[in-house]
This record gives C-alpha cells, structure tokens and sequence, in this order.
C-alpha cells in the first residue's frame, strides 16, 4: 500500500506555494495515500537561529496544517523533535555516508558558500532528512525538484544499508506533487516563492489587503498581452497559472494585466478566507493544537521504533 511523508521546514511562514504545491495534494490524497505530515524543526536549526522563532513556528506551522485541512485523524501531524527516534537513525546513516556525498549536495554547496559560520548539521542535514523518510517505511515522497537530490541520497543510502546489513529499510520513490504547481515569487517571477527569501510571497495568513498589495505589485512586462509564455513573461505566466491552481480556470479574455491582477486576487482570497477564518479558532486553542501533536506522536510511534530497532540490529547492537 502506499503511504506518503510530507515535509515542512519550521522556519519563516507557509505562503501560496506551500499551500497548492506541497499542503493541498496532501489533503486531497488524505483517503487514497495515507500521509505523515513531518514538521521539521530540527532542520530549522541547520542554519543561524532564534530560539523563540523556531519554536512558535512549528506550533503555527501545526496550527496552519489543520486550518488548511489537514485531517489529524488521517494524517499524523507529527514534530520531528518529539521523536527522538529521528536523530537514533539519523546516526545510524551517517555511518553508512561518505563525507565527500554529502559535500556534494547542491543545496549545502550553494547554503555554505553564501559565508558566515557553517554549521556541521548543514553538511548533514540530508542524512537527517534521511532518517525522516526511512522511519515511517513510507513508499512514497512528494518532493519539489529543489530536494530531488536529497531523496536521491536517501534512496542510495536505504539501499546501501539494505545491501551491506540485510533488508532494513523500505526504499522510498520520489513523486511529483499532483498539483504540479509551481508557485514563483510575485516580485521575482524566475525564482520560486519561498519561505525564507523574496519579496513577492503571499502569506496564507496575511490579511486581504496584503494580498491585494502583492498581486497588484507583482512583476509583468510590457507585451500586453494575457499569455502563457514561461520564457518571456514569465509573471504573467506565473498570475495564469496561480489562477489555474486556486480556482481552476483560465482567466477571462482580456489583456488587460490590472483585470488579470484583480481576477487573481479575488480567487487567492477565495482560497484564504476560510483557512484565516479557521485559524482564528485554533489559535484561541494551542492545548488543543499540542494535544493533536502528541497524538500523532503517539500513533506513529510504533513504526519508528520498530525501524530503528531492525537497524540496531542490523548493524551490529546488542539489543
Ligand atoms: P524554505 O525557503 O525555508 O526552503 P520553502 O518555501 O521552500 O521554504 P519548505 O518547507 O522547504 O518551504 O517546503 C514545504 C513544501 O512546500 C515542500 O513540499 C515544497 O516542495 C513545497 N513548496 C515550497 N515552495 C513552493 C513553491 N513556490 N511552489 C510550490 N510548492 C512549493
Ligand atoms: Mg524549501
């Protein structure tokens, strides 16, 4: 049977991009493809921290899954740092890495090379990555292409484990998310929308007239005309496309970009609306939020500590 891990980082806040490429195909597939919803707080630490920030965003990075549609009764909402059986197999890979495998991780040459202190759990981070995934035995990881190479490690290093120590670990496939969508950053249309950096993110908590701002200052050009043209428009590929995604539709005929603009923000508010309205609830409850956390904890600890247990023994500790 399939079963699926979808990860989100703790750090910063979930925009437009997280919520049609990576939180809505993870609801839609609740009943098809039981999924783990992982937040990943360890790996926020990966680079210079705040203490405070990390923590409250894992709980409003919970509070948002729920608010979007996460079903914890489906899905697990689990905190990587409450399992401590993530950092057990996390070292229990490294011992099957080479160092020079993980240097060569992209994102690590490309993170470290921006200067300042680099942290080791940089370089390793992959391998912790790793150890989210191979847990849970899942078969399947929606993953954007800016982590195939991570998932590619993981594959080789379930394999590598399997091959050296005996069949231990399921070896997971790499699955595009459904929704395909590809959410680029509103004032910079060839980068992706992201978290951390850019200045063209739609918040999915920031509020109507935030929205209306971004849109209206989003990036275009100066062709007039409403087409789909990745290569020479890409913002205006980038509206039809947000568009598509949140309401399904190609936008009206016109080549008016202010039209295509005001059509694009009244669908993202459609989508919006509900989940503010919903995480206003939740956040007058954050016991309720913990107690999802714990039980989720609980419902998955099983498999994770089978895992670690069928490695342990594998690779040579005394029970
Ligand atoms: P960061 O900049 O911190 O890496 P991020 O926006 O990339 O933040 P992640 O926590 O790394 O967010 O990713 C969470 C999920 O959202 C992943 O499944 C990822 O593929 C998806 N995702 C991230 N950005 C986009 C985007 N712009 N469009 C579509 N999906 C996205
Ligand atoms: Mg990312």
């Amino acid at each position: 049977p399939t079963r699926r891990l979808t990860g989100f980082q703790a750090t910063g806040r979930l925009h437009l991009g997280n919520l049609l490429g990576a939180m809505r195909p993870l609801i839609a597939a609740q009943d098809a493809a039981p999924s783990i919803a992982l937040i990943a707080d360890l790996h926020a630490m990966t680079v210079e921290h705040n203490p405070t920030e990390v923590r409250a965003s894992a709980l409003e990075l919970a509070t948002v899954l729920l608010a979007a549609g996460v079903d914890p009764r489906r899905t697990p909402i689990v905190l990587q740092s409450q399992m401590r059986e993530h950092t057990e197999l996390h070292y229990l890979l490294e011992c099957v890495t080479g160092f020079g495998e993980a240097a060569r991780m992209i994102q690590f040459k490309e993170k470290s090379a921006a200067g300042g202190q680099v942290r080791l759990s940089l370089l390793t981070y992959p391998i912790l990555m790793a150890a989210d995934i191979l847990l849970y035995d899942v078969t399947q990881v929606p993953v954007g292409e800016d982590q195939n190479q991570h998932l590619e490690l993981t594959r080789t290093l379930a394999d590598r484990f399997n091959t050296r120590y005996g069949e231990t670990f399921t070896v997971p496939e790499g699955v595009k998310p459904e929704a395909a969508a590809r959410i680029m950053d509103l004032a910079d249309p060839t980068t992706k929308m992201s978290k951390t950096t850019g200045a063209g993110r739609i918040g999915l908590l920031d509020p109507p007239e935030v929205v209306r701002r971004t849109v209206a200052r989003a990036v275009t050009d100066e062709f007039a005309t409403v087409r789909r043209d990745p290569e020479r428009q890409p913002g205006v590929t980038n509206l039809i496309d947000i568009l598509a995604a949140c309401a399904g539709r190609p936008p009206a005929d016109t080549d008016s970009y202010g039209a295509l603009k005001s059509e694009v923000t009244d669908a993202i508010e459609a989508l919006l609306t509900p989940i503010r309205a919903r995480h206003a609830e939740l956040s007058d409850d954050p016991g309720y939020v913990r107690e999802v956390l714990a039980r989720s904890a609980d419902r998955v600890r099983p498999t994770a500590e089978a895992t670690v247990r069928r490695a342990r023994q594998a690779i040579g500790l005394l029970d």
